[in-house]
């Protein structure tokens, strides 16, 4: 089978597409034939070596994507070959033609959702929901803004939250990503270019603040969206590329809370409890992932500078059959 194999960490000329040998399942796992994977920017960081956590060398990159069971191993009840799934997670790396995963890994991709749908599931969709509802235990009836609702999470984001009852604001930086973010359900829309963006969300509120903020980019952000919160407000810090100055006497005065997460510190159960929202979420029609980009499987390189260009518009992802 085809599969990208990184031999050195570094810019993304060292993906590269190898014939390897196609794994086998053993007990308690399955084997997908990839039909789209999902191009997230943690690869980006992973495969340049600067991220706190690096695989051994060499490895194949990625946790997300979507296809169809081709083979089970032994114990395996739940999953046989033909069924439709995405994964979240993977043993052996997504980027290829045939991934191995663990049963917990993969969930059912409902017949109404496309494949390269299905590939941006794993981690923005994940990552959203965890952000918005195990982290900032966002609820209905609250305002919420998504910093930076025009990406992978971002959109996921403005869906989960518009489908809860939330009155939801988001920002982008170009005309596209503010129309996008808006047909997702924004009930309006900022451009995070422009600095006065914080003072127009203020007026927008009325001057109360928004409950919560979801943010995408918090070494920009973080030192600004304190003033913007209510009483009881709670940001949650999804994404962040450096260091940021914050005033504290911010947080005390709103009884405010900065909540982190990473998506891989989600305890089984609650990852679980995620999966289970979203293939509902998929099934009722109220989750419609955004694909923006699309790439054969060979142009990895590619799709890893487009992830990490402004102008974000939903989701990136390689076709291993294009
Ligand atoms: P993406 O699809 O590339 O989207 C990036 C988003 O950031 C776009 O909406 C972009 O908007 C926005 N952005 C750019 N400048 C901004 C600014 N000044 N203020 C606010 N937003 C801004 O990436 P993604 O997959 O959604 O991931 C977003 C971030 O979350 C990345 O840093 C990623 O590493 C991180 N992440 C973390 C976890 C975790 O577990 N903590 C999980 C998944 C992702 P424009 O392009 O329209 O300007």
């Amino acid at each position: 089978m085809k599969a990208i194999k990184v031999k050195e960490f570094g810019g993304p000329e060292v993906l590269r597409l190898e014939e390897v040998p196609a794994p086998r399942p053993g007990a308690g796992q399955v084997l997908v034939r990839m039909h789209a994977i999902g191009v997230n920017p943690v690869e980006t960081y992973i495969r340049s070596g600067t991220y706190a956590r690096l695989p051994e060398l060499p490895y194949t990159p990625g946790n997300d994507g979507a296809g169809v069971i081709e083979q089970v191993g032994s114990d395996v009840n739940e999953f046989k070959a033909g069924d439709r799934v995405y994964t979240a997670g993977s043993i052996s790396g997504t980027y290829a033609e045939f991934v191995l995963c663990k049963t917990e890994q993969v969930h059912r991709l409902p017949a109404n959702v496309s494949f390269a749908q299905g590939a941006a599931m794993g981690t923005p969709y994940a990552t959203a929901y965890r952000g918005l509802f195990q982290r900032a235990d966002a609820r209905p009836g609250e305002t919420v803004l998504v910093h930076g609702a025009s990406g992978g999470v971002g959109t996921a984001a403005v869906q989960l939250a518009r489908a809860r009852g939330l009155r939801v604001f988001g920002t982008a930086g170009s005309d596209e990503g503010r129309k996008l973010a808006r047909e997702q359900g924004a009930h309006e829309v900022f451009d995070h270019s422009v600095p006065d963006h914080f003072e127009e969300i203020m007026k927008a509120t009325g001057g109360r603040g928004v409950d919560v903020i979801v943010e995408l980019l918090a070494n920009v952000n973080l030192g600004k969206d304190l003033p913007i919160l209510a009483k009881g407000g709670r940001i949650a810090i999804i994404g962040s590329r450096g260091k940021v100055e914050i005033d504290p006497r911010d947080t005390m005065q709103r009884d405010a809370d900065v909540r982190g997460m990473a998506l891989p510190n989600t305890p089984p159960s609650e990852l679980a409890s995620i999966h289970a929202a979203l293939v509902a979420g998929l099934e009722n029609g109220t989750l419609r992932p955004v694909i923006g980009k699309d790439f054969p499987l060979a142009d990895a390189p590619q799709a890893h500078r487009a992830v990490m260009e402004s102008g974000a518009f939903g989701k990136i992802v390689l076709i291993p059959e294009k």
